[in-house]
């Protein structure tokens, strides 16, 4: 018998909430977010799934999009932090990527460039994040600049929120003011909304919106709304159990005994560790399911396996099905007994997990 642990992926459920996030915002495009394999479900996966559904995708490197096209994906591809260094932007004009520009070396580097074609460029604002862009005055500075070059076509602006999953959006109102204003003068068409503003901001609905977590399912607000109640989880992570302790009171459980009886206890051994990446900051009290019924997690997760409490499932034993997130157990649910967040215990499963599409 093989190693049980498993990450199963389903594929209509991705579907379901790329038409989610499209019925939303009607009237935007919604460029699919793929970076990072997808989540850590998959890159090429994933997008074939939304082949005819999404006009083009989005990731991190040139990498990642290279590997989209190796993959048979034909699509336009935003790289969404645009070049790493000056010679990628031949390479860009030859695949049809589209490139974010965010500093002055990029502006410089494609106006020095020799292309096959003029690049689709995506204007980054900083409107607030303090991480990427351009201010205000440069973004205007840069359009100029690249209307001139020859070397740009298709222009658009684009800013990324700091905090439209928040329940206290006065931050996220401030970037939104900053972006408004800004537009009215840059005359470009807009891509503002992640999945958090996708989901709550309406306003935020532009030309183009870059969902990403909530296609996997995963709710980034800080508390549900109506629209985010209706993602259906698209990975689940499930192993079984491979072996019962019966821990007498006062015996500890697992590395430097965290975990100690307080009652007799029955203990469930699971194949899943750190090691496929599940987070070892699981506190104790994390919750999993063994045979569809909620328990927690007793002991430190090992590299290859953790241990569950499974004193009151007097059925639930060796080769019991433990699933660990996904199908009946909400990502957001674990991610907060890791005290992280959806995004890393997603994009954090390891390639020895193997994937199971359907
Ligand atoms: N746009 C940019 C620039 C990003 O960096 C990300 C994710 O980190 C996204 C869109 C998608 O965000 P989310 O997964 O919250 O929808």
């Amino acid at each position: 018998m093989s190693r049980p642990l498993r990450a199963d992926i389903d594929l209509d459920a991705l579907r379901h909430n790329y038409q989610l996030a499209c019925e939303l915002a009607p009237h935007s495009r919604a460029l699919a977010v793929i970076k990072a394999d997808a989540y850590g479900h998959g890159a090429v996966a994933c997008a074939q799934a939304l082949a005819d559904l999404a006009p083009a995708f989005a990731v991190a490197t040139i990498e990642e999009a290279l590997a989209l096209r190796a993959g048979g994906i034909s699509h336009p591809v935003v790289l969404l932090e645009g070049v790493f260094e000056a010679a990628e932007y031949a390479l860009a004009a030859e695949h049809d990527f589209w490139c974010a520009i965010h500093s002055e070396w990029q502006l410089a580097a494609l106006e020095q460039s020799e292309l096959a074609q003029p690049l689709s460029c995506w204007i980054k604002f900083d409107s607030g994040m303090h991480r990427l862009g351009f201010t205000a005055e440069q973004v205007l500075g840069a359009k100029a600049r690249l209307e001139a070059c020859g070397k740009a076509r298709d222009l658009h602006l684009m800013t990324h929120f700091a905090s439209a999953d928040s329940l206290t959006p006065d931050y996220f109102q401030q970037q939104m003011a900053a972006v408004t204003a800004l537009a009215a003068q840059a005359e470009l068409p807009l891509c503002l909304a992640n999945s958090p503003a996708t989901l709550a901001w309406p306003e935020t609905h532009a030309a183009w919106n870059r969902p990403g977590i909530m296609l996997y399912g995963g709710d980034p607000l800080e508390g549900a709304n109506d629209a985010s109640r209706r993602l259906k989880p698209v990975m689940t992570l499930s192993s079984a159990i491979i072996a019962v302790r019966e821990i007498a009171i006062g015996e500890p459980v697992g590395y430097s005994g965290r975990f100690v009886a307080t009652r007799p206890t029955r203990i469930g051994v699971v194949a899943c560790g750190y090691g496929d990446g599940y987070d070892r900051h699981a506190v104790d009290g994390t919750p999993v399911l063994v045979d569809g019924q909620e328990t927690v997690l007793a002991g430190k997760v090992s590299m290859d396996m953790l241990t569950v409490d499974i004193t009151d499932l007097p059925e639930a034993g060796v080769g019991s099905r433990v699933v660990l997130w996904g199908e009946g157990l909400e990502v957001n649910r674990v991610a907060a007994s890791c005290d992280t967040i959806s995004y890393t215990l997603l994009t954090g499963l390891l390639p020895r997990v193997p994937r199971h599409y359907h």
